[in-house]
């Protein structure tokens, strides 16, 4: 993981020095030609400029022994794709997030009140695709889509860009646009507010155009629905369409094999101590297993899942928040389960360590930059 100055990305990639610059200044930092950047900002960038970034001495030695196990293919079974709600402020994520989770969770379940745990899941109650489920990811915004993808985790499979239909195509609906072009996940336009009397929805098929994106329904290949996040009107075709995306992408994983996947959002908890959310990308999470994410690791002493029920285990694309880790990981770090305590400590001292080394630096570098300024 060492640090390389804007000037060195910009030849890495072969972009101007400039574009560089102007790419930091984006995202608030103003760096000089020479300044060395740091490890997130290098990733964000390098986004931009459609580059994945790789630290390889880093991963290196983080994950010595933890080669993937891959999955044999009569192992594998369709999971439930994992989705992301993007778009604009005030074009109606959460509302959109919210009726869903009323709608799809509470109103089936007995006790009807369900948690914020991060993510939730729903499952399809009637018409042809009854029966599968959607996980959601519940921190709608581009800071966590941002900050997962530059920890490198890609968990969303499917992204639902929200368009209010009163409006327009805006900044920040254009940048959701280009993260999830960037990641390769497929996008679904849903084009809220529709039972607004001054909605107009081809308004927005419009602008869509105008920004290369052509809608199923005007001949293109980008699902889009009309939707009321208000009313629910069109909500079960969007799940629909979703699912018609996730089928396409024969989303697979292996249930019978120790756990893996990513960490959502972590905290303390005044009565229950660190809890963390993660969500099992394949195997199964069951309690008393030895998870390992980030720098921490511990034995998983309870699971709740998103309706506030104690659970066993949790399988691929189900999100649970897990008692148990003796620290909070950052969210998009990625967890392991292991098969011992003494391998499980053998690396989280390892990335402990790496930590301390990686902030020592950044601290080093913040120094010197001092020193030369007061000169
Ligand atoms: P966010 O910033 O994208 O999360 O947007 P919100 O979900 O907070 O919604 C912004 C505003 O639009 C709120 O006042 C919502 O009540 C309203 N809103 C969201 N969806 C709809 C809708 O489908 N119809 C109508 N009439 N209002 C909506
Ligand atoms: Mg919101």
């Amino acid at each position: 993981t060492e640090f390389i100055s804007a000037a060195e990305l910009a030849s890495l990639m072969n972009v101007s020095v400039n574009e560089v610059i102007a790419a930091c200044m984006r995202m608030g930092i103003f760096a000089s030609i020479n300044q060395r950047l740091d490890a997130e900002t290098i990733q964000i960038v390098a986004l931009e400029f459609n580059y994945e970034v790789e630290f390889i001495s880093a991963e290196e030695e983080v994950n010595f022994d933890m080669a993937e196990e891959v999955d044999a293919e009569e192992d594998l079974q369709t999971r439930a794709p994992i989705v992301t709600i993007m778009g604009h402020v005030d074009h109606g994520k959460t509302s959109l997030l919210d009726y869903i989770r009323r709608a799809k969770v509470a109103s089936g379940e007995a006790g009807g009140i369900t948690q914020h745990i991060g993510a939730y899941s729903v499952k399809i109650k009637e018409g042809p695709n009854k029966g599968k489920s959607i996980t959601f990811l519940d921190t709608p915004g581009h800071e966590a889509f941002t900050a997962m993808r530059a920890r490198g985790a890609k968990i969303t499979d499917v992204v639902i860009i929200v368009i209010s239909a009163d409006d327009s195509v805006m900044p920040q609906t254009r940048e959701a646009i280009n993260h999830a072009q960037n990641a390769g996940v497929p996008i679904v336009f849903a084009l809220n507010k529709i039972d607004k009397p001054n909605a107009n929805p081809d308004k927005i098929r419009e602008d869509l155009a105008k920004e290369n994106i052509l809608v199923e329904s005007w001949g293109g290949k980008f699902q889009e629905q009309e939707v009321s996040a208000k009313s629910g009107i069109g909500v079960d075709d969007l799940l629909d369409k979703v699912l018609l995306e996730a089928e396409l992408l024969e989303l697979k994983a292996n249930p019978n094999r120790n756990a893996v996947g990513t960490v959502i959002e972590a905290s303390l908890d005044k009565g229950k101590g660190y809890v963390s959310t993660i969500l099992v990308e394949t195997g199964t999470l069951k309690v008393g297993d030895i998870v390992l994410a980030g720098q921490y690791f511990g034995r998983v002493r309870a699971m709740i899942n998103d309706l506030g029920t104690r659970i066993k285990e949790a399988g691929p694309s189900i999100p649970v928040q897990i008692l148990g880790l003796p620290g909070a990981p950052q969210a998009g770090d990625k967890f392991n389960v292991m098969e011992s305590e003494r391998e499980a400590r053998e690396i989280a001292n390892k990335r402990e360590q790496l930590n301390r080394e990686m902030s020592i630096r950044a601290k080093k570098h913040i120094t010197l930059d001092e020193i030369g300024r007061r000169k």
